[in-house]
Order: structure tokens, then sequence, then C-alpha cells
């Protein structure tokens, strides 16, 4: 069975663990969490990083950083995974649910304005894929209202977007805040793992008080304080050092993770390319101009749910594991009840482009190592569309 994904060691995981075992200091906010954020802040240009224990977590962090609570309203796409929204539910917000692009799952831009109330404090662009989200008009609309708006780029490592000012920034340095994560379906990974990003200088101190558990701890071991206390909200949300060893084992070979992936990534595209998709009404990622592919999954759409369902078993009994996506936030389970108690004030409306990808999205395998196995997953995927 070729699987979707599997998780890529670098080879160097485990010296590195040795190394954090043997210095002694395993709890979190040692040497190879340090190098790790200095290497995102470097690299990216991004604010402050934290390290986290999941990308959860950071945007729990940044639920709390934004100050949302009951009766706030965020600004949220339903094609997404739950911690999107989750994270700031926690905090008793109310989540109103944007629709996707009608050309590729991220948040339609142009619906923002018309969601927004005066009860809005957030939004939310989830760069799915790693593709960027038109960062020019979500920034603008949160000018506009004074909105802080926290980047979900959990799937956008090494990933960029360039606006009209001709600036190609790297996707995690745009928003007030934003949320990366290191599970192990990722690019780069450490099993569970996470960072929260701080680009406004506002939230920076507070931030690092949240992360240690509501204390001042961070400014105390640099010196700058000489004693610490209980200053503020929070929890534990950094990871052992153990996990950050294992990152930074990761983030040393980032290029060449990131080249095997594109290689990949450009091998789907060239070969479903020369196919005839238009006949079978089966389309291809758009990447949008101004946005860059990470190589972070590659998918196809499909007409409709039964064309993609038969694909799905047709690539399965070929040996392949190609698997759909979300499930939309704004009609489940949860949200159904929690949505009777916290009632967004704009008119709950139909998000049919959502449902769409729900029904007819379909991700093939992707990750470091697939090299050998991908001709067959390309001939099971023609035999499966002619079929
Ligand atoms: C993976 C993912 C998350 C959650 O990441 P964890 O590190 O597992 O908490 C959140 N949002 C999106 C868009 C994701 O793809």
């Amino acid at each position: 069975m070729i699987h979707f994904n599997r998780p890529y060691m670098t080879g160097a995981e485990t010296e590195y663990i040795r190394q954090a075992v043997a210095g002694g200091k395993i709890s979190g906010n040692g040497e190879f969490t340090h190098r790790c954020q200095e290497f995102f802040e470097r690299r990216y240009g991004f604010g402050k990083c934290l390290l986290t224990t999941s990308c959860t977590d950071a945007l729990e962090m940044a639920a709390i950083l934004s100050g949302v609570g009951p009766g706030d309203e965020v600004i949220v796409p339903s094609y997404t995974f739950v911690s999107s929204a989750l994270a700031f539910v926690r905090q008793g917000a109310t989540i109103v649910f944007a629709d996707s692009r009608a050309d590729q799952p991220n948040i339609d831009e142009q619906s923002l304005e018309s969601l927004v109330t005066p009860r809005t404090k957030v939004i939310v662009p989830v760069h799915y894929a790693g593709c960027a989200c038109d960062m020019d008009a979500v920034m603008a609309v949160a000018e506009r209202h004074g909105l802080i708006v926290v980047e979900d780029a959990a799937q956008a490592v090494d990933s960029f977007y360039t606006g009209a000012d001709g600036r190609r920034r790297a996707l995690g340095s745009i928003g007030h805040l934003a949320a990366f994560s290191f599970h192990e379906t990722k690019n780069v990974i450490s099993g569970e793992g996470g960072m929260l990003v701080v680009n406004d200088q506002r939230f920076a101190r507070r931030a690092e008080i949240i992360w240690e558990k509501g204390t001042n701890r961070a400014e105390f071991f640099r010196g700058e304080v000489n004693k610490y206390g209980w200053v503020d909200v929070g929890s534990s949300f950094l990871p052992t050092e153990v996990v950050s060893a294992f990152l930074w084992a990761q983030l040393e070979h980032l290029d060449e993770i990131q080249a095997e992936r594109r290689r990949l990534w450009e091998r789907y595209l060239g070969f479903f390319s020369g196919l005839d998709l238009a006949a079978l009404g089966v389309s291809l990622p758009v990447v949008p101009a101004g946005a860059t592919n990470n190589a972070h999954m590659f998918y196809l759409l499909f007409p409709d749910l039964a064309r993609r369902s038969g694909f799905i078993a047709k690539m399965r009994e070929r040996g392949v594991l190609a698997v759909f996506h979300y499930l939309p936030l704004h009609s489940s389970e949860f949200y159904r009840k929690y949505s009777k108690t916290h009632r967004p004030s704009v008119p709950e409306r139909e998000l049919p482009n959502c449902n769409r990808y729900a029904d007819t999205l379909v991700r093939l395998p992707l990750y470091c190592g697939l090299a050998p196995d991908q001709d067959a997953v390309l001939a099971a995927a023609a035999e499966s569309l002619a079929q």
C-alpha cells in the first residue's frame, strides 16, 4: 500500500535529542528552542517566535492575546481544520464562517466586508495547502475596521506572498499574529509541535508570559527582573527541549525537504497537465498571482462527490491511499449546538464553495521518500480516471 503521508526523518533527530538529554536541561525554552526560534526570525523576517506544543496551542495563545471574549465575533473560513475556530471558541467568542473562493479553497476575501459587524474583532485567514490568501485584501479590511489578523499558517512554512507593493513576504510575517504546525503530516515536523509568531510588538511581552503559565519567568532567566511571579493568564504552551531538538534536525534540512517536495509536486502537475482532465470535469490546483507553492499538498477537484468517491475507491484497489479533506465546520455537530447560544449577528448564509471542496477535493500521496513510488501513483491515477 502506498500511504498518503509518511513522516520523514533527516537522520539527525536522535543525535540532537541525545545532546538535549546530555545537556541536562530538557524542560522548555532552552538551547534548541532558541535555535529554532532564531532560525525562523532570521530566515523569514518573522517577529518574535515562540515554539509551542502544537499549532492548536499557538492559535489558543493568539486567541488569548487578541482579547476576544463572549459577544465578540471572529471570521474564520468554514473549509479548514477544527483548531482555526476552536481556539477562539475556548475564549467564548462567536464564530462567523466565511466561504472559500470559487477557484481555490482559501477564504473568499470579497465576502469579508459583508461579514464584519461592530462586534468583529479578528479575521483568521488560513493559507490552504500553503498557498497564500489575498493578504492585501484581508489586511485592508482589518485596517479599515481595526481588526486583528491571525494567520493560520499551519501548512504554510516556506511559502510567500507578493502584494501590490511588490514586496515578497513570507506567510506568517504579514498578520499581527500567525500560527505554524510541525505535526507529522506537515512539511517539517516534530511529531506534535507548533509555533506562534508575534509580528505586532504590542503583543510581544504578553505572549511570552502567556507561554510560561502566566509568569514573567522568561524575563527572570534573561536577568531582566530579579524575581518572577504570577502576572497574567496563560498555560504551559512551551515544548520540551526533546521536541525542539527533533525540530532542529528538520530545520537544518529544510531546503532539501522543500526541494524534494517541490519536485514531487511539479511531477504531479506535469503529468496531470498532459491528460485531458477537462473532458472528465477534473481540475488542478490554482496558485493565484502573488502566491507561491510550498508543495505541502497536491490535490485534484472532481465534478461531484460520487466521482470523487469512485476515484478514491479505485485508487485503493490499486494500492494507493488518496484522501479527501475537511468536512465543513459550519455543518459540524459541535457548531450546530454552539451556534444556538453564540449567534452571529450577520444572517446565516449558504457556503457553496466550501461545500463543493468538501465533496470534490482529493489529495494524493506527497512526502519525502515518495519518489520511487510516484510512478505507481501516477499509473494508478491514470487508470482510475480512465475507468
Ligand atoms: C494541521 C493544522 C492545524 C493544527 O495543527 P496542530 O499542530 O496539529 O495543532 C491547524 N490548522 C490547519 C489549517 C492545519 O492544517
